[in-house]
Parts: C-alpha cells; sequence; structure tokens
C-alpha cells in the first residue's frame, strides 16, 4: 500500500536529527518532495549529505530557520512554496523537553517552554495556511508527549504546556476543517533519539553503556513493550497521519508509546 504522497510537498521542522530526519527519510523513500530546517546549519547539511546518496537531490530542500523567529520561519517556508511550487503537509516535530520539578523551574523556564510548545507551532503554521488552503490532500501533525495527557512531577513545565499543544490541535482541526486541511497529533512516550543522547552523556552512572542504559530505563519505567521505541516508528505514525491515507481522519490522536499509556 502506498501513503499516496509522490510528487507531493512535505515540510519538517527539526528534520536534521532524530524522528524528524528518519520522516524525512520515510517521505523521500515514497516519493514526496521534502524540505526541513533546524537552527543549526552544520547539521543540516550533514543529513542532507547523507540523504543524496540514497535519494533524488532535487526532491530536497533545507534551510536553517529556528521555529520561534517568526520572521526566518517565514523566509523559509516561502522559499519552500515558490521552489516545489506549494505546500501539501506540515510536520512540525522540532522542540525539546524540560526535565525539571516544580521546585527546580524557574518563571523564565515556564515562559519558555510554553513559548516552544506554542509558537514552535504556531509560527509554522501560520506560514504555511495560506499554501496547505491551495492543496487537495492538506494537513498538518503535530508532534507531541504523552506527558499531555500523562504529566510527570520531573518534567512540570513541559507536561503543562503539552497539554495545552494538544488542547490547541484539537481546536484548530476544527477551524481548519472547512478549509479542507486535516490536523492530528502523535503522542510519543520514549523514543531513542538526540533528547535521550544527551541525557545520556549527562547520566549518573558513568559505568553504563548505552543499551544497559536504555534497557533499566525501559525496565524502570514500566514499558510493557519492553524498551524504547525508535525514531523511525514515530515517523510512520507520522507520515500516516500526514498522508491522504488517513484522509478521513482529523482532530484525532496516535500514541506511540509502546504501551506505556494507561488510558482507555
Ligand atoms: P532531536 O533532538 O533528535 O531532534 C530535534 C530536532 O529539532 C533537531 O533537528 C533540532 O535541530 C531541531 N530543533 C530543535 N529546536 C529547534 C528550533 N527552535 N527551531 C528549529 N529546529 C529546532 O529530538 P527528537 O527527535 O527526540 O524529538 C523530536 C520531537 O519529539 C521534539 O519536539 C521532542 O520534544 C518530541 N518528543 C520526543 C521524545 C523522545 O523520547 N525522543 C518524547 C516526547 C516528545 P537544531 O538543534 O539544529 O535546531
Amino acid at each position: 500500500m502506498s501513503f499516496g504522497v509522490k510528487n507531493r510537498v512535505a515540510i519538517v521542522t527539526g528534520g536534521s536529527s532524530g524522528i524528524g530526519l528518519e520522516t524525512v527519510k520515510l517521505l523521500l523513500k515514497e516519493g514526496a518532495k521534502v524540505a526541513w530546517c533546524g537552527r543549526s546549519e552544520e547539521r543540516l547539511r550533514e543529513s542532507l549529505d547523507q540523504l543524496s546518496t540514497l535519494y533524488p537531490h532535487e526532491n530536497m530542500l533545507i534551510q536553517s530557520a529556528d521555529v520561534l523567529d517568526k520572521s526566518s520561519i517565514d523566509a523559509f517556508i516561502g522559499k519552500v512554496a515558490s521552489h516545489f511550487e506549494g505546500i501539501d503537509m506540515l510536520i512540525n516535530n522540532a522542540g525539546q523537553g524540560k526535565v525539571a520539578d516544580f521546585d527546580n523551574t524557574q518563571d523564565e523556564e515556564w515562559l519558555s517552554e510554553v513559548t516552544l510548545k506554542y509558537f514552535g507551532v504556531l509560527n509554522p503554521i501560520k506560514a504555511a495556511r495560506p499554501y496547505l488552503q491551495k492543496s487537495s490532500i492538506a494537513s498538518i501533525v503535530n508532534v507531541n508527549s504523552l506527558l499531555a495527557l500523562k504529566p510527570e512531577r520531573h518534567m512540570v513545565a513541559t507536561s503543562a504546556a503539552r497539554a495545552g499543544l494538544l488542547n490547541l490541535s484539537k481546536t484548530l482541526s476544527q477551524e481548519f476543517a472547512q478549509e479542507g486541511i486535516r490536523v492530528n497529533s502523535i503522542l510519543i512516550g520514549m523514543v531513542e533519539s538526540g533528547q535521550w543522547r544527551r541525557r545520556f552523556e549527562n547520566r549518573s552512572d558513568q559505568s553504563k553503556g548505552w543499551d544497559e542504559w536504555i534497557r533499566g530505563i525501559a525496565k524502570e519505567r514500566g514499558i510493557p513493550l519492553g524498551r524504547l521505541g525508535y525514531a523511525h516508528e514515530a515517523a510512520q505514525a507520522l507520515v500516516f497521519l500526514a498522508s491522504p491515507l488517513s484522509s478521513y481522519t482529523t482532530g484525532s490522536v496516535v500514541d506511540v508509546s509502546g504501551g506505556f499509556s494507561r488510558e482507555i
């Protein structure tokens, strides 16, 4: 079965690493034209070099842009639309989480978490919306976290901000339905990626290697599937929701948490 995205145009924010990079790869594999951004020019260039050996160069576009910098996102999205003559899918993936409990979260950190989770999505959506309105398969997918439904004390600000983003995604799905733009979300539990690599570098018990450390986390947290997810598994859910394969689905949420969510 095909995703139906051949020659369609997709944007992936934060496409230079982890889940975003796997999403870019899968879209290219399916024949889509893909543009991706990130803040680091170097990481973007590395991802382009890696993918250029596998997929047609003319189907790819990179540009350094910070999702929180409205003018750089406007410029990026405008360039994608003129280069590929339109935009069909927007995948809002860029971001990171903040590990801190209530007593260790300063006011500025609350503000920066809420700003990232809201404007990291709002800026690209506002810029892409006029182009999406002209697409026959328009969709937006927001990468969210299981924290939105299942808050964790050690990530207090991220949990609260993620809940707001889930709420916002639902409202937008209703608002944009009349324009033919679908809006969906995935809720990630724990996926092996750059975020976890960074936490691994700063782990308290330096005697453990990556495999032992990551298996220990899965066991300690009681993930029923017994491991963390892989970035390509989140990417598969993202591309499904972005693509016409999910054409009658909007305002929905796909849980990619290995069964970690106990909610029904
Ligand atoms: P990675 O750190 O591997 O990748 C993050 C990507 O986003 C990079 O390309 C990074 O590039 C880019 N990025 C970060 N901030 C910005 C910004 N302000 N503007 C533009 N690009 C940005 O992370 P993951 O793949 O793990 O995470 C992807 C998404 O999934 C994030 O939103 C994360 O919060 C979410 N998530 C991940 C979980 C996990 O377990 N991995 C759990 C729950 C949610 P650069 O740094 O160069 O800008």
